[in-house]
């Protein structure tokens, strides 16, 4: 039921929108307003706090079927997950009831600020400062590649409060983008999802209350790799679907498009290459709801479990999108098609949440 409602909200309201999104590199701002209307936009927040209340799998559904039409609306509950995550795994009662209540009405989205220009794979070697006063914090530093920076209202950060102590020596603050000393870098320009504003975030002096720490002092690394851990199974649920929207408008094209007086779809090179692309999506998507199941039990493999489906699903995204082109032939090299965009969208999914090298990394010190 919950995929059906998705896929028929998706079909009518943000695939009409997702070419133009895609050519203007705009905000999709459509897609914002019909998942807020639907009570879609950030479907992981607890009923206790007025959200939706989904599981780990009811949330991977709702972001695969939005990313099977427009990857960067995709970004809308998957960055909201993954930027109010680490306050409901860590923060205080307060924090959560503060920041999820807005989150849930659909008034203010989150992003999640890890990555800086200096600080990409190496998390752990962030500059990014905060320094105790009184009853306060300041914060100082740039962030990088930040997902719905100058959209969000709130802002999970990551910031060096001891630096002897490396990874131990890292704090996690909510900030809000109205206190002062918060300002934005220009849009970066992207291969793909250039739907979604990634930007930088600038810290300069910002003071915020010392009771805006999610946790305690030194555990913010420890907050924001257990929340990847969670999240990394809604990029794959982004691959997952891109995969299937790029599967699904080449069986159509097949059908329709005919060379040597028949169909496409009647040679067997093409009939092989459709059912590798459908094996190929079957094995990621069994492999994502797996890990779904294990982030909503929090079983004990989870950490292999989210960057093995990450993975898988990222590589299968970029092998079918690419194949999907191929079906389309030099139709599908044009953006009077949607492929070619697919293909673009879905090399990100390797690449953020950790790349795929990364996510080998943490697959091998995390063996079943
Ligand atoms: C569009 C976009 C949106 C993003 N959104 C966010 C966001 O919202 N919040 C956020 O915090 N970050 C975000 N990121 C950052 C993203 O997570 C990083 O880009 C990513 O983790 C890689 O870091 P890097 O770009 O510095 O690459 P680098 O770490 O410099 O890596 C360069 C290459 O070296 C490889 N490499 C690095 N170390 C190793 C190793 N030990 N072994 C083998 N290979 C290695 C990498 O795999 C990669 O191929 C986003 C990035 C992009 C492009």
């Amino acid at each position: 039921m919950l995929r059906d409602a998705i896929r028929s909200l998706a079909e009518a309201k943000i695939a009409p929108y997702a070419a133009a999104v895609d050519e203007e590199a705009r905000f999709p701002q459509e897609a914002l307003d019909a998942l807020v209307a639907s009570d879609l936009h950030a479907v992981h927040v607890p009923e206790e706090y007025g959200g939706a209340g989904a599981d780990a799998l009811a949330t991977v559904i709702v972001i695969e079927e939005v990313a099977r039409v427009c990857v960067s609306s995709s970004l809308i509950p998957a960055v909201n997950k993954l930027g109010s995550l680490p306050v409901i795994l860590s923060g205080s009662e307060e924090l959560k009831k503060k920041y999820m209540t807005p989150l849930a009405k659909g008034d203010g989205m989150f992003s999640y600020c890890l990555s800086e220009p200096d600080a990409g794979s190496d998390a752990a070697g962030m500059k990014t400062k905060a320094v105790r006063d009184g009853d306060f914090w300041v914060l100082n530093g740039v962030k990088r590649w930040i997902t719905n920076a100058g959209v969000s209202d709130y802002y999970t950060v990551m910031a060096v409060t001891d630096p002897t102590k490396r990874s131990k020596g890292i704090s996690a603050f909510v900030v809000e983008k109205s206190d002062e000393g918060v300002s934005f870098g220009a849009p970066e320009k992207k291969l793909g999802i250039k739907g979604s504003p990634t930007r930088e975030v600038y810290l300069d002096n910002v003071r915020i209350p010392a009771d805006r720490m999610i946790g305690e002092e030194g555990t913010g690394f420890a907050t924001a790799m257990k929340t990847l851990d969670h999240t990394r199974i809604t990029i794959a649920a982004q691959a997952l679907g891109v995969a299937q929207g790029a599967l699904d408008y080449a069986k159509g094209y097949v059908q329709e498009r005919k060379q040597f007086g028949k169909p496409i779809a009647d040679f067997q090179g093409i009939q092989f290459m459709l059912a590798d692309m459908a094996m190929k999506i079957a094995a990621a998507r069994a492999l994502t709801y797996q890990a779904a199941a294990a982030s909503e039990r929090g079983d004990a493999d989870l950490t292999f479990q989210g960057a093995a489906a990450k993975c898988f699903a990222s590589d299968v995204a970029m092998e079918v999108t690419t194949d999907a082109v191929q079906l389309l032939g030099g139709y599908g090299y044009t953006r009077d098609y949607p492929v070619e965009r697919m293909m673009r969208d879905a090399k990100i999914t390797q690449i953020y949440e950790g790349t795929n090298q990364v996510q080998r990394i943490v697959m091998a010190r995390n063996l079943p």
